[in-house]
């Protein structure tokens, strides 16, 4: 069985992988050297367990313990990249409780029936280039490979210049590797307090709510702060300051989720007026309607102040599949002997993105004490981490007999 030790130790090869020293969380974006870095620790871990490791054509990596081209597997994992000063759990948590689940079963002698697989996708926060969960999105092609090749980071760098810097080829749809996954199970932490409420170490998820992405952009004209009278200035920031504000009123009339998180400026001077911004709008909530009659109205008021406004993603409302969580349940339960609560998530998942390509998935949740998340001040106790590995050797044992 899987101890602390066991967890620590490889948990901690990854620990200092693109931390900052300034904010303690975790800057790990795609097609950088730090993602460079936990690549080759993704191929190293999964060669040290004899494993195939592969790479499919939208980036993302494999590793197999049997040939998913005579049947296809069963995969879990999650990713390794981050957001911008994220913290350790989220993704990495996966990957690792992957791995140390498979070291379990081999030393219990369980030998499955059907080929089990590692899944590390790329690119899963979209943090450099946008687009959440680029990687699986490529796979199942979700994402349209010119689209992506075209989408630029806030310096300007396109995908595919990025790429061929990296001597990766272009991206690609890739059916032939997404037809070895036969399912999908995603361990994650979780990200919110829905089991520490409950006093329960894991959880199965029900589904993902409805998600999207949009790009502003207000044009204005840089001139000099002190010499520019305020009648004569054509400011960016006024129409995007208004878009703030107006997001979170129409955010709270709808019911839904709005937050804009990341703005950028040109100039950037503190003494030039904007000419320029450039901002994201995340939008979430519960039903789908909600959500696009709040966009629609956003749109609306963004085209009346001079704006723009763009769908950079969108993911309906994600139901993972009900027999496969039923499944994924029963084994857990088992496994911890604790009753295993089933949460709804409003986090979108690469499970997610297999699940409306049709791939049968489930997620397993690991309990945050905080439920703080995407800052790095998420956290989960080491023994739920070990308890997780626990539940997913269950749920491997139990779906690939
Ligand atoms: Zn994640």
């Amino acid at each position: 069985m899987t101890d602390t030790e066991d967890f620590l130790r490889l948990w901690d090869e990854l620990a200092p992988i693109g931390r900052s020293a300034d904010s303690g969380g975790y800057r790990r974006y795609v097609l950088t050297d730090e993602d460079a870095t936990l690549r080759e620790w993704f191929a190293a871990t999964a060669a040290a367990r004899g494993l195939e490791v592969t790479q499919d054509r939208a980036g993302n990596q494999w590793a197999w313990w049997g040939d998913p081209d005579a049947r296809p597997g069963l995969v879990i994992g999650s990713h390794l990249d981050s957001v911008p000063d994220g913290g350790a759990f989220d993704g990495p948590l996966g990957v690792v409780s992957a791995f140390l689940a498979l070291d379990e079963l081999r030393a219990r002698g369980v030998r499955p029936a059907r080929p089990v697989g590692v899944a590390c996708f790329a690119d899963e926060e979209g943090a450099r280039f946008g687009v959440a969960c680029g990687g699986s999105r490529l796979l199942t092609g979700a994402l349209e490979p010119d689209r992506a090749m075209g989408l630029r980071d806030g310096d300007g760098v396109e995908l595919g210049e990025a790429l061929s810097h990296a001597g990766r080829a272009p991206v690609a749809a890739d059916p032939e590797a997404l037809r070895r996954v036969g399912a999908f199970v995603e361990l994650h932490v979780e990200q919110g307090r829905g089991l520490q409420d409950l006093g329960l170490p894991v959880a199965v998820a029900s589904e993902i709510i409805p998600h999207g992405r949009w790009r502003l952009d207000f044009r204005g004209e840089a001139n000099h702060a002190g010499t520019t009278r305020l009648e004569d200035r054509h400011d960016a920031m006024l129409g995007y300051a208004g878009a703030v504000l107006e997001a979170r009123r129409l955010a709270a009339s709808h019911g839904v989720l709005a937050t804009c998180g990341k703005v950028a400026v040109t100039p950037g001077g503190v003494n030039a007026v904007p000419a320029h911004v450039t901002a994201w709008l995340d939008a979430r909530g519960d039903e789908v309607g909600a959500v696009r009659a709040m966009v629609a109205e956003m749109e609306a008021f963004v085209a009346e102040h001079e704006g723009e406004m763009a769908q950079e993603s969108w993911t309906d409302a994600t139901r993972f599949d009900d027999a496969l969580t039923a499944r994924v349940r029963d084994a857990v339960r088992a496994s911890t002997g604790d009753e295993v609560p089933v949460l709804g998530t409003g986090a979108g998942h690469d499970a997610g993105i297999l699940a409306l390509a049709g791939v049968p998935a489930a997620m397993l949740f690991v309990r945050n004490p905080t439920g703080v998340s995407h800052s790095p001040a998420e956290h989960a106790e080491v023994d739920d981490c070990v308890a997780g590995v626990h539940a997913l050797a269950s749920v491997v044992e139990e779906l690939s007999r």
